[in-house]
């Protein structure tokens, strides 16, 4: 290890997922296990660098504490023994002024509430690639009494919930999977707890606020019994069949997300489905409809649903950044087929051509129909 690096523990031997301690959710859902827990500095004797060196160790991980805040080490020789290395890694910091400052976040949210930056998980398609610089480690922020604390400076400020009568009740919403799966590191930082708590808090003081977060995770015992008041919506990002099991290494099987769903629902949160990336593989009529029919199969009656559809897209950054993560990957990513979308800074991202995306749309406002009735779309993109 560099010298600014101090181990402290040697790694702990691996354990059957049935011997871990009670604060691990059940042994049956999908676990991530990263090899290196490094803790900065700053971030040491917080509750967050607790779970995690303390879970961590129990899943086998190396708990390094560095005398500095700089988290290096994980480049590697190769690209492909970087993305290794920081893929498995899970670093516990303080979140930079930056974080402090929300930014807008439509269509999915008002504002952006980060508590991690960067994912466990390995899916081919991923959005962040070409959106964070440096290897892809996933950082948590330690200092969450600082993050909650600028909350109340955003609440009445949102656009989306204010200016829609689908989601008014909501309040100002949050929007905490922008830049990682919260749920994926949950059991090793207990952030999303603690974030499910503090909304629920605000709320019974009379903020008008709400909390989103998606996952691809299914590891939701922790959240099951928290004090949530109905303030935070978890929502599943899910996808047909076979997209899951080509493209989404690392994360928990799609009957397993559903079932998450399914149990978050019965606990009383308004729960949602975040079907994304939507791409038109053989036969996706089928595949799509064989989702939503298992998502009703599992919803208790009543259950407060949202929808939202997103297609797949990226930017000649992304792809680049992915065929350098995945270089055998069959996923299309052919800017020959795909029709260019510029945003208002001039940047290119490469969407299916229109005819194909208003078939796609006109199919999925159908389906969901009569498959969800209940449910509401919030939107199509
Ligand atoms: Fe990327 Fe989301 Fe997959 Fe994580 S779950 S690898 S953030 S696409």
């Amino acid at each position: 290890a560099p010298p600014h690096i101090a181990p402290t523990h040697a790694p702990a031997p691996r354990r059957a997922p049935d011997e871990l301690a009670a604060h691990l959710p059940e042994g049956k859902t999908r676990l991530w296990r990263p090899k290196r827990i490094v803790i900065a500095k700053a971030a040491a004797g917080t509750a967050v660098a607790a779970q995690a060196a303390r879970v961590g160790a129990e899943l086998g991980a190396e708990v390094v504490h560095l005398s500095g805040n700089t988290v290096r080490g994980l480049k590697g020789e190769s690209e492909a023994e970087t993305y290794r290395r920081a893929k498995s890694t899970l670093a516990i910091v303080q979140a930079p002024p930056s974080a402090l400052k929300l930014q807008p976040i439509p269509p999915s949210a008002d504002f952006r509430l980060d508590l991690a930056v960067g994912c466990p998980a390995h899916c081919q398609y991923c959005y962040l690639a070409g959106s964070l610089s440096g290897p892809p480690v996933t950082r948590a922020y330690a200092n969450l009494g600082e993050i909650f604390a600028v909350l109340p400076d955003y609440l009445g400020q949102g656009r989306i919930t204010s200016g829609t009568q689908a989601r008014g009740h909501e309040g100002t919403t949050f929007e905490a999977s922008c830049y990682t799966d919260p749920l994926g590191i949950e059991h090793l930082t207990g952030s999303l707890s603690a974030a499910i708590e503090h909304v629920a808090g605000m709320h019974q003081e009379g903020a008008e606020i709400g909390l989103r977060f998606t996952t691809k995770y299914d590891a939701v015992a922790p959240l099951l019994t928290l004090q949530h008041g109905g303030r935070t919506r978890a929502r599943f990002s899910v996808n047909a069949e076979i997209v899951t099991r080509l493209f989404e290494g690392g994360t928990a099987p799609l009957g397993a997300r559903l079932a998450a769903m399914g149990r978050m629902a019965a606990a009383g949160y308004p729960v949602g489905l975040t079907v994304a990336p939507i791409m038109p593989v053989e036969g996706w009529q089928d595949a799509y409809d064989a989702l939503l029919s298992r998502t009703a199969a599992v919803l208790p009656e009543g259950a407060d649903l949202t929808v939202e559809l997103i297609t797949h897209r990226f930017t000649p950054g992304s792809r680049e950044v992915l065929m350098g993560w995945y270089p055998a990957t069959k996923l299309e990513m052919d800017p020959g087929v795909r029709a260019q979308k510029r945003n208002k800074f001039g940047g290119v991202k490469y969407v299916y051509p229109k005819a194909l995306m208003d078939e796609m749309k006109g199919w999925f406002g159908e389906a969901v129909r009569a498959r969800l009735p209940r449910a509401s779309v919030l939107y199509w993109t």
